[in-house]
């Protein structure tokens, strides 16, 4: 299979239908953790093809919807900064803070920049060599590497006008305090494809191991869900949990070395703020003591203010999977993708913005 074509043929989709609904007599509970997922299980209608038995769970995988209001507060707070320029991925911009968002600010003066890659941020400290240029570093395994490539050429350039404000985080601690909190019971998890490309499938080993949990990483396109979902529901029926592979196109046992030696050379483990999950320990990215002169709250001296929530929202149990989008009493009226009130409406990996486009067919 060369083409995307390829996995969303009608006909391999319903037979994967068809012999799911055949072997599937447990009950099986799965959880997808990617954003990406969600959006692809709703767009394509997959949950309402599958038998009663498989129920489809969206967990807390959108790297926009998890950033905690007290470190966007910080982005916002450092995009005021005199002689600033922060830039950021698109998504951020509209994600409400406390007070405020990036895009509000930007409205009002601040020099707030979106950038497709960490080499346009280094672009434009090249180009303003006498102003800050901090990165908003937002993201799981799969963004991080980049972003430590670029402060490895920021130093190797010897720019000093270059900072990141790392918010980065990592995923199996994050699997791993949802399933020790207990909120939410599992027969099988849908690993994240795209982190998996870093990590490779062996970080997930834990799940199958400690948990007794089936895990299988997926890729994005219809076929490769059902398959998964297929993979899933055969350990399941055979009391059986390990690790495997739905998407062998993308993702290897052991990642992607070269990316994580650049990340470890980097970045250090810390305790992190997830949105609705509060503080998971080691599940955060900052930089290490050595290049303290690159991360922007060493060199920064600001103040975000206190964290306020948005009044309403539920994201966060949203993220936990202990509430849908629809049990959010502002879910399409109050909080649109045009009035976003919380995070996981503004992201396009977000549940919220799922369920909005694609909740008459998705569900
Ligand atoms: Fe928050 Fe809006 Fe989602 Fe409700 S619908 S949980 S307010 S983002």
């Amino acid at each position: 299979m060369k083409f995307v074509d390829e996995f969303r043929r009608s006909e391999l989709s319903q037979g994967l239908i068809r012999s799911i609904s055949r072997i599937s007599t447990r009950k099986a509970r799965l959880m997808e953790f990617c954003g990406g997922h969600t959006v692809a299980i709703m767009k394509h209608g997959l949950r309402q093809l599958l038998p009663p038995t498989v129920e489809m769970l969206s967990g807390p995988g959108c790297p926009v919807c998890v950033t905690d209001n007290a470190d966007l507060d910080k982005a916002i707070a450092l995009a005021g900064l005199p002689g600033m320029i922060l830039t950021t991925f698109g998504d951020m911009l509209k994600v409400p803070g406390s007070r405020s968002s990036l895009q509000e600010v930007r409205a009002g003066g601040a020099d707030v920049r979106l950038v497709y890659s960490t080499m346009d941020a280094l672009q434009m400290a090249r180009e303003n060599p006498s102003r800050p240029v901090v990165f908003l570093g937002i993201g799981f395994e799969t963004t991080a590497p980049t972003v430590a490539a670029s402060v490895l050429q920021a130093r190797q350039e010897g720019l000093r006008n270059y900072h990141i404000l790392s918010l980065h985080k990592v995923c199996p601690p994050a699997i791993k305090a949802l399933l020790e909190s207990g909120e939410v019971k599992l027969q099988g998890l849908i690993c994240p494809g795209h982190v998996s490309t870093i990590t490779g499938s062996r970080a997930w080993e834990f799940v199958a191991r400690d948990y007794g949990i089936p895990c299988v990483v997926s890729g994005f396109e219809p076929l490769d869900i059902l398959q998964c979902v297929h993979m899933l529901v055969e350990q399941i029926e055979h009391s059986e949990s390990r690790v495997e592979i739905a998407y062998r196109r993308g993702v290897r046992e052991e990642g992607n070395l070269k990316a994580l030696d650049i990340m470890a050379s980097t970045f250090e483990v810390a305790p992190a703020r997830w949105r609705g999950m509060g503080k998971v320990p080691d599940s955060g990215l900052r930089l290490k003591k050595e290049y303290e002169r690159f991360d922007a709250e060493a060199v920064f001296d600001f103040d975000p203010g206190p964290t306020l929530e948005p009044e309403g929202c539920i994201c966060g149990e949203v993220l936990r999977a202990v509430k849908t989008p629809r049990e959010c009493p502002l879910f399409s009226t109050v909080c649109t993708p045009a009035t976003p009130v919380g995070p996981c409406m503004v992201s396009a990996e977000g549940s919220c913005s799922a369920y909005y486009l694609y909740g008459a067919s998705g569900e």
